[in-house]
């Protein structure tokens, strides 16, 4: 395994254990380099989650891209890394869990929108203005009316 934090292959397994009802050990792991803790998922590669991209390709579903995609969208932001590594563990159990043999790639991107929502607005429109494109300015500005409120509603409590 290589630790997500500093490329170091050696590392030590805290705690193992399966994932019901499927063939998945989820692992906790430490880097003997950096020190740093993550989770690793792992199952058989014939019984890969496949994900379905827009143009119909499938590839196997791959945990690190989720931990890419949301490291990208908290550049910057007040997310610490293993806030990053439990919301990657959150959406990787969710998604092997309610799906066996395919899994849309829109519907990983509205996952992970969706804890990015609850953890940080700045983040959360970074994610969406990359993964759902926005095309023209409309679509952004009602996105953004949309945050607004909810950055008031937020800072209210
Ligand atoms: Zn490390």
């Amino acid at each position: 395994m290589k630790c997500p934090f500093c490329g170091g292959t050696n590392d030590q397994v805290l705690d193992s254990r399966p994932i019901e009802h499927t063939s998945a050990v989820r692992r906790r792991r430490q880097c003997f380099s950096c020190k740093k803790r993550y989770t690793t998922f792992e199952r058989p590669e014939e019984v890969a989650l496949m994900v379905v991209k827009s143009n119909n390709s499938r590839e196997p579903f791959d945990r690190k891209k989720v931990w890419v995609g949301i490291d990208r969208a908290c550049k910057k932001c007040q997310v610490s890394a293993a806030t990053i590594d439990r919301l990657v563990s959150e959406i990787e159990n969710e998604i092997l869990s309610e799906y066996i043999m395919e899994i849309p790639s829109t519907t990983i991107g509205e996952k992970i929108l969706r804890k990015l929502w609850d953890i940080d607005l700045v983040a959360y429109v970074r994610f969406a203005s990359v993964y759902r494109k926005f095309s023209d300015i409309d679509t952004f500005m009602v996105e953004l009316k949309k945050l607004k409120k909810e950055h008031i509603k937020r800072q209210k409590k």
